[in-house]
């Protein structure tokens, strides 16, 4: 809260379902600065968008992995948002991936995550089916964890990761850097029952940060810790997973 007099519900003139649909867009950066500009006063004055934002924040990472190729139709001409977007987003690509878990609850965060725009292309994709603003507020999506990764390398950083219970396994998405240049860098998942299983590799690209996706078949509910190694074997990033039941 400030004493902003821009703050309130609708500021700008923009109602409050377009503010609601900026919410995906503006977690991508993906905001022009007037469209910015009203949806930070609406967010000081509004706890239901407040709210919409910290589920999809951790979303973000995954949202700019997807592949604006392989975005779902349909496809709708671009309206007020379309011109403005500078990155190719679609949201319901993700969140199809994982609409049949029962963490995702029906709603609200589709409601919220409009698919963005393709930047050369301009192609909007089209909003997924917006809740009522009164509708009630599902229990926080679990599906997609947010964790704090550790290095233990004082050349990387990194900061979280996005860990993805998929049916066949984990996935661990995340964003680092100082990881030595052409080096390959392994991912290996320890499970409940003390074994070491391989999650993926990578090269490491020096300063320049490096995204990654790590695989693994091991179930989510099996895995305790993820870690990245080098090719001496050498640990410099660890994820520990915390114990989830087992769905
Ligand atoms: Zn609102």
């Amino acid at each position: 809260m400030n004493a902003d007099d821009r703050t309130g519900p609708r500021p700008q003139g923009f109602s409050h379902r377009e503010l609601r649909e900026m919410l995906g867009a503006h977690v991508l950066g993906a905001l022009g600065e007037p469209e910015t500009v009203a949806l930070r006063a609406h967010l000081d004055g509004c706890a239901s968008c407040r709210a919409d934002l910290e589920e999809l924040a951790p979303l973000a990472g995954d949202l700019r992995l997807v592949d604006p190729d392989r975005a779902p139709g349909p496809v709708a001409p671009p309206r007020e948002l379309g011109v403005r977007i500078a990155r190719a987003v679609a949201a319901e690509a993700v969140l199809r991936e994982h609409r049949d878990r029962r963490a995702v609850r029906r709603g609200r965060l589709r409601a919220v995550l409009v698919p963005v725009a393709a930047a050369a292309v301009a192609a909007v994709v089209t909003a997924i089916a917006v809740l009522p603003d009164d509708a009630p507020p599902p229990a926080p999506a679990v599906a997609f964890e947010q964790l704090p990764l550790r290095p233990l390398d004082p050349a990387v950083s990194a900061d979280t990761a996005t860990v993805v219970p998929h049916t066949w396994g984990l996935e661990v998405r995340m964003v680092a850097a100082g990881f030595g240049a052409g080096q390959t860098y392994r991912g290996i998942v320890r499970t409940t029952d003390g074994r070491s299983l391989p999650a993926g590799e990578f090269l490491g690209t020096g300063a320049k940060a490096v995204t990654c996706n790590l695989q693994t078949a091991v179930l989510r509910a099996d895995a305790v810790d993820f870690t990245v190694v080098d090719s001496a074997g050498r640990t410099v990033l660890d994820l520990p997973l915390p114990v989830v039941r087992a769905g």
